[in-house]
């Protein structure tokens, strides 16, 4: 793997087997800083150990991923959390005989590093590779299970090669383009952000800075053009928590309306379009034609019923307006400033609605009537065209606007009148028209809307965007909100976007086998506005691989979100050199559903699973891979909060999962993390609970060195063919147990229970001590139990777990075990509490073994000594028997 000082090098070559001490000296005590060394070094000394197999091996595949993370140089607990529950998981699969598939690699690119670099004078390169470093030594500490020849690290050139490889691909489609276009700008990052990282108004890095627009040249990827399959394959994704598919889904925004065109006057009427309507609408709002006013509605059905028209004060128009108008021009520049500083207190929602009529007029084709033009401080450019038709009677804020200003209001929608309304008040079909305005049902018809009328509003809708379009002034559309993916960053640590710029050829795509495009280093990156790599001319001059002439390499660099919206199928290949991935090694891992089984933090409901769903059906048009989606189950595990909020170095109140490693060992922290809480809520650190987990660690270990010798001559031999009562109780909780957390890993993955089913286990093995050491327990009922122990403890807990299982004598290797499987009929109670009730009232619980038919059930209540004290010298009416349930006696 390219990281570099690779920690596992230096590990001792001892083996799996010698690892474990068998001290025979026997001191029982539980020290994970003895025993987790140990097994870290036997672990890192065979890299085939959580290795997947080649597709040869015949067993099925699965593939486990965590959300890879930033190398800032130090695991936090939410890391511990994210990365304990995958472990977990992919450690269940490998004993279930499933060929798994479970890598870890480092999002390198970025801020982070840039500013560090800054800060520390230390270039981001020489900052990023020792904190990969020294995470993977975390990493390697806690246990996790990587395959680690398989690592990836976006900031080497390995790897993003294929980034600008992706890129050109992407650009001889049309899917990567360049314009000039109002792009979002935060001034702390000094640089462009796309849509998805301004979070209300402000950066996503920075929740306090308000995002700039600024006009600037920039490289877009068309992620709209997939913006109908990235919406309706949501769908399909019913393995996502319901949450992320609704972010989504508002996220890509889709509508289904129509484009007007408003003819705008004194000019003459516009002849029919030739070219059809783009269906990018703000782009098309920047590029109208100063004699059209082109509006997005979902409700042409009320076309009629328009009274003006609005625009955004960004709108073209409205610039060109106040050229001649100065009174205009001020309004303008005053409501440019309310929205931006609402923007900033992201309190536009509840900006005042102000509006000022521009003195022009625009011809509505359906009415032939002249709408007064107005500028409204709460239409905004970013939404549709930036310009919308006024209709007060069936708009609440259009209705609102209208009363302010004393605006026409005209009404033509009205409630549908069922027969028997029409019979009853004699009327026609319509109802008054006092109805409340505004009236917005669109469970209704049309009244003054000319060859319309009394047509159905969604039958109108059709009807009427399919006229403008046979007439030339509009169409029906479906919108998104979903806008393409701005990816220029100015910044220097980031993959080099691989364009050229020629005099004479204009923009010219670096040739393939020109890849990578390196990124300099030793670059000056101190923020003098601008992008870096513009101050390098090493970088910058070079020759056109047209013309042979000088040309400049582009010096932005690509957003990192790029980096990460595909790492994981590289992982299914990661040393390719000649390719993203081998596409056979792709179609093995990731089948027709992609990864099996996808984890991390919600806060990537948006930007990162958004771009890499995007990336995937990209991957797929260019015949990479075949799945659609890049997984279909996806796990958002909670926070880890202490003292009820986000850890922060501010608030003073981070766990460090180093100092809970060296007080409390590996495998209590990570258990912790898994026990404290059901993974998909917040979880409050408690030290307390990894100390508690840290003891019953311990009293596992104890307990099963105390009966090794017993447990050892058990192993080979029979359970007896009849079990004493605590054996059978021994083996039903243990059978209750594998069932427990074996249903649980298929299903809702709640491990603090699992965990807890372990520790119920755990105290009856406990209260078994005396009889176990007695020898009044079979040894193969004690061996049996103590094994499974063991490995129902291995996702959870690997170094104990493989510490006793080595000390049980066993050989086999622990994590290709197979997992044990319950047994139902031992997992089966003996016995049932069944409650017998007087008239309703309980009076006694008696206890029948399991399945007690309803005769003897009725015969044991009557028996029961309480119940015929209950009873005497009264009539006993009725007895009803629920078997199983209960009995109740019906008495006078
Ligand atoms: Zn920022
Ligand atoms: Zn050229």
């Amino acid at each position: 793997m390219p990281a570099p000082n690779d920690s596992t090098s230096s590990a001792s070559p001892a083996s799996a087997e010698s690892a474990s001490s068998v001290n025979s000296t026997a001191e029982i005590g539980f020290s994970p800083a003895e025993i987790e060394p140990r097994w870290q070094a036997a672990w890192a000394a065979q890299p085939e150990l959580y290795a997947a197999e080649p597709p040869a091996c015949g067993k099925p595949k699965y593939y486990a991923l965590e959300m890879l993370p930033y190398p800032s140089g130090k695991l936090h607990m939410g890391h511990v959390r994210n990365y304990a529950i995958g472990d977990a998981l992919a450690r269940h699969q490998w004993m279930r005989g499933y060929n798994v598939l479970h890598a870890m690699g480092w999002d390198a690119f970025g801020l982070t590093a840039e500013n560090a670099a800054l800060k520390t004078n230390t270039p981001p390169r020489e900052w990023t590779l020792p904190n990969i470093a020294a995470m993977r030594v975390q990493m390697g500490r806690l246990g996790f299970s990587y395959d680690w020849q398989r690592e990836i690290a976006t900031c080497l050139p390995e790897y993003y090669r294929w980034n600008q490889w992706f890129f050109l691909k992407m650009y001889e489609r049309g899917l990567a383009y360049r314009k000039k276009s109002k792009v979002n700008w935060c001034s702390e990052c000094a640089t462009v952000l796309a849509n998805e990282q301004v979070v209300d108004g402000c950066c996503w890095r920075h929740e306090d800075v308000p995002v700039e627009l600024r006009d600037l040249e920039q490289w877009f990827l068309r992620t709209t053009r997939y913006a109908e399959e990235l919406h309706n394959d949501l769908d399909q994704l019913e393995g996502w928590p319901e949450k992320v598919r609704t972010m989504q889904r508002n996220w890509i925004g889709r509508s289904e309306g129509a484009l007007v065109d408003f003819a705008v006057q004194p000019k003459e009427e516009l002849a029919p379009r030739d070219e059809p309507i783009e269906l990018h609408l703000t782009e098309r709002a920047l590029e109208d034609s100063p004699d059209t006013i082109t509006v997005f509605t979902t409700r042409i059905d009320t076309i009629f019923g328009a009274t003006s028209l609005q625009l955004a004060p960004e709108h073209p128009l409205v610039k060109q307006f106040a050229a001649s108008d100065s009174t205009l021009a001020r309004e303008v520049e005053k409501m440019l400033e309310q929205q931006k500083s609402a923007r900033e207190k992201d309190a536009l929602g509840t900006l005042e609605k102000l509006g000022v009529p521009t003195g022009h007029f625009a011809r509505n084709h359906f009415t032939d009537e002249l709408l007064p033009i107005w500028v409204e401080n709460y239409v905004l450019l970013d939404y549709g065209t930036g310009a919308i038709m006024a209709v007060p009677a069936h708009d609440a804020r259009d209705y609102e606007f209208a009363q302010k200003y004393n605006l026409e209001i005209k009404i033509v929608v009205l409630p549908r009148r069922t027969e028997t309304d029409r019979e009853e008040s004699g009327e026609g079909k319509h109802a008054k028209p006092e109805s409340a305005l505004p009236y917005i049902e669109e469970d209704s018809m049309l009244i003054n809307s000319g060859s319309f009328d009394s047509m159905g509003c969604e039958e109108a809708q059709k009807a009427m965007a399919a006229y403008a379009q046979e007439k030339g002034f509009g169409k029906p559309v479906t919108t998104y909100r979903l806008k393409d993916w701005g990816v220029s960053r100015q910044r220097y640590w980031g993959t080099p976007i691989p364009m050229l710029y020629c005099e004479k050829d204009g923009i010219v795509p670096v040739p393939e086998s020109q890849l990578p495009v390196l990124l300099p280093e030793q670059v000056d990156i101190t923020q003098q506005g601008g992008s870096p790599l513009g101050r390098v001319p090493a970088f910058v001059n070079t020759t056109c691989p047209k013309c042979g002439g000088a040309a400049r390499r582009e010096t932005d660099t690509m957003d990192t979100f790029v980096d990460s919206s595909w790492y994981f199928y590289r992982y299914a290949d990661a040393k390719n050199n000649n390719a993203p991935f081998d596409p056979a090694a792709a179609a093995y891992w990731f089948g027709e559903q992609g990864i099996d089984q996808y984890i991390g933090g919600v806060e990537h409901a948006i930007l990162h699973l958004i771009y890499s769903r995007f990336w995937t059906k990209m991957m797929r048009d260019l015949g990479l891979i075949k799945n659609d989606e890049p997984a279909h189950r996806l796990f958002t595990q909670g926070m880890v909060i202490k003292n009820g909020a986000k850890m922060s170095k501010s608030k003073g109140n981070v766990v460090s999962p180093d100092d809970m490693i060296a007080r409390y060992g590996a495998d209590a922290t990570r258990m912790y993390a898994l026990f404290a809480a059901p993974p998909d809520r917040d979880l409050d650190w408690q030290e307390d609970g990894v100390a508690g987990i840290s003891r019953f660690l311990s009293k596992v270990y104890r307990f099963t060195m105390q009966h090794l010798a017993r447990s050892i001559a058990g192993r080979g031999q029979a359970l007896p063919a009849t079990l004493s009562p605590t054996e059978r109780q021994l083996m039903r909780k243990l059978h209750q147990t594998i069932r427990r957390i074996s249903n649980d890993f298929e299903g809702r993955w709640h491990f603090n229970t699992c965990i807890a089913g372990i520790m119920e286990l755990m105290n009856d093995l406990i209260s078994s001590d005396s009889a176990i050491a007695s020898g009044a327990v079979h040894p193969a009922v004690l061996y049996t139990a103590t094994r499974n122990l063991i490995l129902l403890l291995q996702p959870f807990a690997p170094y104990l777990s493989a510490e006793l299982w080595s000390q049980l004598g066993e050989t086999s290797a622990l994590l290709r075990t197979p997992w044990p499987v319950f047994d139902e009929a031992l997992a089966t109670e003996d016995s049932i509490g069944i409650p017998v009730q007087i008239n309703g009232k309980l009076r006694v619980v008696i206890t029948v073994p399991v399945g007690t038919g309803e005769e003897q059930l009725r015969e044991a209540a009557l028996a029961e000594e309480k119940i015929q004290n209950a009873v005497q010298g009264k009539q006993i009416a009725k007895v009803i028997v629920v078997p199983g349930k209960m009995v109740n006696l019906v008495v006078k």
